[in-house]
């Protein structure tokens, strides 16, 4: 048996086995092995937390969700947490006594012995005693005492058509066969230094584990293999781009320093940091890949305008004329079309050409009959002009990635909300073939208004170098952010109409687009935009014009309800969460957002960003009827905070990773997200990880660690 056996070779499998494994992607033996239980199973054992019963007990977990509050019965305070292991979690209570939280931590690893009170279906710890047990010196491996009698049952993630029996069986006859011929990626050294358990062990501990304690290591040994290879691909990436060559453009600052004088307000320290940065990388030899990171209305645009404004004013080299070029890459049509008219107005003094491509259509600005318009052209005839260096500046969405799409010196490309855009998308853009023998590669900027938290930054985005906009323009007056319970929405309208009177204008948005199935029995109970729309157009605001703007339109239909909503024609837009990506309308300054406790806190955070963008003192009206204590404090933290990234980590920790930034998106597993709870564990990963690269580019003395990488690519490849 070697690892690239497929399944069927060794198994004689039931069609709907065969169809549900392709459907999770699990064709080889390698795939099987590293297909891992969400959780285990154990009859009665005092240790594991799916065993608990009322009585003494002590347990080895992880700490989470630690918070204080009042008991709702006796008004007595208490401490709570939450305390995990392979099997479950339970909550602990300490009454009397809740500034015991305070001492721990989350994602902390301790000894908790007390007493398990309560009823069956929702037991507790009460006034436990815990220890910390530190993971790597007292060795999170060590055994931990627990009854070693009971048998373990891996219960793997749930899939139509295959049971967890089968894996049970079909991963013991694997293990049995002995050598199942994957070599350890993890350099032994490494392994030795976090106490981390050998391949050949973690896979027995996971798959078939004796103790909990084990079955534990060996998750956290995964996690951290995961997280290695991800962070030597990283490594690696960075490394390439060293190799590489870039249109060097060495009088940036002179250009940068011209525009910035041109424009109407003066830069914030945090846009000249960034500005700074860029032009430094730009005249390096090699290709600069920088990430942006500034919340809305932080004023990126600006920077990557000022940054632009420098490379169309160079020449490329042994040239007299043309310009380089630029890509600016935005997500929806709305957005490219939104920047396209923000460079014409940053740049209308300069005697450049700036076009726009969308799936719906190109243009060109300035238009032969009128210098100041632009003008619709035809794709063909676009195409040429990049080709020919014609258009300096090409502002659009996906299509730019197109093969088709050829630049004649494409010198910078500039990508907003990466994270909408798969890797592979970002390598095309950047690899755009271009006519010249040894190309050139053209720098990257990356910009995002997403906080994300720093583990799953230094995960996703280690090979970027990164600026900080963590500075907002001066003038703009905090947001007012105000809890709604929905018997009181409508002193909400009220204070909505009162802006709307000024002739401001205001958002509505809705956790969903249609009105749920009422013949569906778990149908959500949330509001949607269009049933919404409806009614507050009927009811609530007959006076003023209503717009609907939703996800499942095409894109000229959002394109003109855009339109009028921008232009003021329409006084309050009903929406799904589709606003939340950086559209642009100034005049509104008040939003209110139904069915709130069912955002993220960064998604929350985002959607408000939108009425931050005048001096207007804007509004944010969350409306929630959430009864879940912990709903309530994430609502309140956003009340209370105006940090973006503080508050993806308070998403992080009362939310889990995988729940709200879609491991599907950063193609992350389950086991993946959880070490993103781990900010050491991630440093410790990309620690060792550059560590061997710089040691051995080539990973010439890593084999196993090089084959893991290319089978990364292949997949990339494939997607
Ligand atoms: P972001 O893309 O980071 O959300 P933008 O670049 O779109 O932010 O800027 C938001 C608004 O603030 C725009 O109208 C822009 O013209 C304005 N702006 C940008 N920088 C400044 C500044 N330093 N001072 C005042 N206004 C600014
Ligand atoms: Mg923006």
């Amino acid at each position: 048996m070697v690892p690239s056996d497929t399944i069927a070779q060794h198994f004689r499998l039931a069609m709907p086995v065969a169809a549900a494994l392709r459907k999770i992607g699990i064709t080889t033996i390698h795939d099987l092995l590293y297909h891992f239980p969400a959780r285990y199973d154990q009859g009665g054992t005092e240790s594991s937390i799916a065993g608990l019963s009322i009585g003494q007990a002590t347990i080895f977990g992880t700490i989470h969700a630690l918070e204080t509050k009042k008991s709702w019965k006796r008004k007595i305070p208490v401490g709570e947490a939450k305390l995990r292991d392979a099997s479950g979690s339970i909550k602990i209570m300490w009454f009397h006594q809740p500034y015991v939280v305070k001492k721990f931590s989350e994602g902390m690893f301790v000894k908790a012995s007390g007493m398990v009170s309560g009823k069956d279906g929702s037991l507790y710890l009460a006034n436990p005693h815990i220890e910390p047990a530190d993971p790597i010196e007292t060795g999170i491996f060590a055994a931990t005492p627990e009854n070693t009698d009971a048998p373990i049952f891996p219960v793997y993630p749930e899939s139509r058509g295959v049971s967890s029996l089968w894996f049970r069986h079909a991963l013991k006859r694997v293990l049995n066969a002995g050598a199942h011929g994957i070599e350890d990626p993890i350099p032994s050294a490494i392994r030795e230094k976090y106490r981390l358990p050998s391949l050949d062990t973690a896979l027995v501990w996971i798959h078939a584990p004796e103790r909990l304690s084990h079955a534990e290591a060996a998750r956290k040994r995964f996690a951290f293999e995961e997280m290695f290879v991800l962070q030597i691909q990283k490594a690696l990436d960075r490394l390439e781009n060293d190799t590489r060559t870039a249109f060097p453009v060495n009088e940036g600052e002179k250009f940068a320093r011209t525009f910035l004088k041109s424009l109407p307000f003066r830069s914030t320290h945090a846009q000249q940091r960034a500005i700074h940065d860029i032009l430094r990388d730009f005249k390096k030899q090699h290709p600069m890949a920088r990430l942006l990171e500034g919340d809305v209305g932080s004023g990126k645009t600006a920077v990557a305008a000022a940054t632009a404004y420098a490379i169309v004013n160079s020449r490329p080299p042994e040239r007299t004329s043309g310009t380089l070029q630029i890509a600016y890459m935005a997500p929806t049509e709305i957005l490219a079309q939104q920047h396209f008219q923000s460079f014409i107005e940053y740049f209308k003094n300069l005697p450049i050409n700036i076009a726009l491509m969308t799936g719906s259509g190109c243009k060109k600005f300035p238009s032969k009959a009128h210098r100041h318009k632009a003008t619709s052209i035809s794709r063909a005839q676009l195409l040429k002009w990049i080709a020919n260096g014609e258009i300096a500046m090409l502002v659009g969405t996906h299509a730019l990635i197109q093969k088709s799409v050829v630049f004649q010196h494409l010198a910078y490309c500039i990508v907003d909300e990466q994270h909408r855009f798969g890797t592979r998308q970002r390598a095309a853009l950047l690899q755009k073939p271009s006519p010249m023998h040894a190309k050139p590669v053209p720098h990257f900027l990356s910009m995002t208004a997403t906080p994300i938290p720093r583990t799953l930054a230094l995960t996703m985005y280690g090979d970027l170098d990164l600026s900080i906009l963590d500075e907002l323009p001066p003038g703009r007056t905090t947001i007012t952010t105000e809890i709604v319970r929905s018997s009181h929405r409508t002193q909400a309208y009220e204070r909505m109409r009162s802006e709307l009177k000024k002739g401001r204008q205001a958002y509505v948005v809705c956790p969903r687009i249609e009105e749920p199935d009422p013949q569906k029995e778990h149908a959500v109970q949330a509001k949607s935009a269009k049933a919404e729309a409806a009614r507050l157009q009927k009811d609530i605001f007959p006076e003023y014009e209503i717009g609907l703007l939703h996800g499942a339109m095409k894109p000229a239909e959002k394109d003109a309800v855009m339109a009028r909503f921008a232009c003021g024609k329409t006084h309050v837009l009903v929406a799904t969460s589709v606003v939340e990506v950086g559209i642009n309308v100034p005049n509104a300054t008040v939003i209110l957002i139904e069915g709130a406790e069912r955002f993220g806190l960064a998604q929350l955070h985002q959607l408000r960003g939108r009425v931050q963008r005048s001096s207007h003192p804007p509004m944010c009206f969350l409306v929630s009827d959430t009864a879940s204590h912990t709903s309530t404090t994430r609502l309140r933290a956003l009340a209370h905070s105006s940090d973006g990234f503080k508050l993806a980590e308070i998403d992080l920790k009362t939310r889990g990773a995988g729940d709200l930034w879609g491991k599907k998106q950063w193609g992350i597993s389950d086991i993946g997200m959880d070490a993103l709870q781990n900010i050491r564990l991630i440093r410790a990963a990309r620690e060792e990880a550059t560590r061997v690269v710089q040691s051995d580019p080539h990973l010439t003395n890593h084999r196993a660690l090089r084959a893991r990488i290319s089978s990364l690519a292949e997949k990339l490849h494939e997607e």
